[in-house]
């Protein structure tokens, strides 16, 4: 008898029978409160019928049509409706599977258009597990353990993490860009460097919001020195953070956009935009895979970008959002085991120390184990995992939010005693 991987660290023993909504029910029939979404995937709740709808018509037609082969229509179509929703001028597309793969195209992208070797990287930034991918991340060293040697010619600058410093945002913003300088004086000269891979919130690191002026000098320096700059999506993109992209709350332009999770409602697919004159500059032939832009998957996705228009869902991220926020908000100013709870949209994290304010990953997985024996279903992130973080899907109502603050309020009295 065959058994799964040990690799597998899973942390909950819940085994799934079907998901619905926010709800997913486990083989024992118990009812658990998904406030994981798959890791920021089923933005649109577990199986959400014009999405099931879609991909059962298309499974009956067409399954797969390799696209560096024949094209199929869900792709065609998929790629127009896209055009509606990302930013202007981003008007090319390539497709994958999944986020690391995302990265990766647009690692290769970058590196063959502007001929330059380098890429810098954010400190708490997560970009996947492939190992060009995990060579860019930073959100802790158990994501690239034991694989050295990593890729060459990432380097790593500040992210504007002001809790972790210690001081406001303005002091943490004007340090980042300062170092990001230093960085160009030390390591990785500009003309050495094709671009910055950054996250408009860190997710796996942290929950931590970027900043309008952190993006501008971003943006400022990547103009000056014909640097890319590649928002990286993958987590915040489609409605997650309350606007449509991430990004859009900091006022900035990125050059490539990567996509992927929130996109197909937990169909594997992922992508990378751009403009048609940098796409040009890539090497043709030298990006694709098997079953990229998979047709099931595209119209799994074209269902869900028209399920996020037609029932509101980047709006009910904001304000289910908001809801969720000061709820954590309120939980946390009865303890002072939660140093600090931050977020955009329903990217909701809550962070552990210790009475000292160090990082108290003990205390954040008591807390996310006693959620879940109670039914509600949470994830960990942070270089220390000591933040507990919701991501509900996006169709999750007032009420629900309701339902999860409770439990998550007498979760945290009992396991910090408060
Ligand atoms: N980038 C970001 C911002 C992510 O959050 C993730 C996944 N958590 C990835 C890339 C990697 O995606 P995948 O696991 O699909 O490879």
């Amino acid at each position: 008898m065959a058994q799964l991987s040990p690799l597998l660290k899973q942390a909950t023993p819940v085994v799934v029978d079907h998901g619905e909504g926010v709800y997913l029910y486990d083989v024992d029939g118990k009812r658990h409160l998904d406030f994981t979404a798959g890791i920021g995937v089923t933005s649109t709740g577990h199986c959400h019928p014009r999405v099931v709808e879609a991909a059962r018509e298309q499974i009956g037609k067409l399954v797969h049509g390799q696209y560096t082969t024949v094209m199929h229509k869900p792709l065609l179509e998929l790629t127009e409706r896209l055009g509606d929703v990302l930013p202007a001028g981003l008007d090319s597309l390539f497709f994958a599977n999944s986020g690391s793969e995302a990265v990766e195209a647009a690692l290769r992208l970058a590196r063959q258009a502007t001929k330059r070797p380098n890429v810098i990287v954010f400190q708490g930034g997560f970009h996947g597990r492939t190992v060009a991918a995990a060579s860019m991340t930073t959100s802790g060293t158990r994501f690239s353990a034991g694989i050295s040697p990593l890729m060459a010619g990432v380097h790593v600058a500040p992210f504007p993490y002001a809790y972790h410093y210690g001081w406001d945002q303005e002091t943490a913003t004007k340090f980042a860009l300062r170092e990001l300088d230093y960085l160009f004086q030390t390591v990785s000269g500009p003309n050495e460097t094709a671009a910055f891979f950054i996250e408009p919130v860190l997710g796996e690191g942290g929950y931590v919001p970027g900043n309008t002026e952190f993006f501008a000098g971003l943006r400022e320096r990547a103009d000056r020195h014909g640097i890319l700059l590649v928002m990286d999506e993958v987590q915040t993109g489609f409605g997650r953070t309350g606007k449509f992209w991430g990004h859009d709350h900091f006022d900035v332009s990125p050059d490539v956009v990567l996509i992927a999770k929130g996109l197909a409602s937990g169909f594997p697919l992922s992508g990378i935009a751009a403009s048609r004159e940098l796409m040009e500059k890539a090497l043709p032939g030298s990006q694709g895979g098997t079953y990229g832009g998979n047709a099931v998957s595209c119209a799994a996705a074209i269902a869900t970008l028209a399920v996020i228009q037609d029932e509101g869902l980047v709006e009910n991220a904001a304000e289910r959002g908001r809801q969720l926020l000061e709820g954590a908000r309120l939980i946390a100013d009865k303890t002072p085991a939660i140093g600090d709870v931050r977020g955009l949209g329903l990217l909701v994290g809550s962070e552990f120390t210790t009475a000292g304010g160090e990082p108290d990953p003990a205390t954040a997985a008591a807390a996310q184990q006693a959620a879940a024996k109670s039914g509600l279903l949470l994830l960990s992130c942070g270089a220390y995992s000591n933040v507990v973080r919701m991501v509900p899907p996006l169709v999750v109502t007032a009420e629900q939010v309701d339902d999860a603050l409770r439990i998550w309020g007498d979760v945290v009295a009992s396991v910090t005693g408060s």
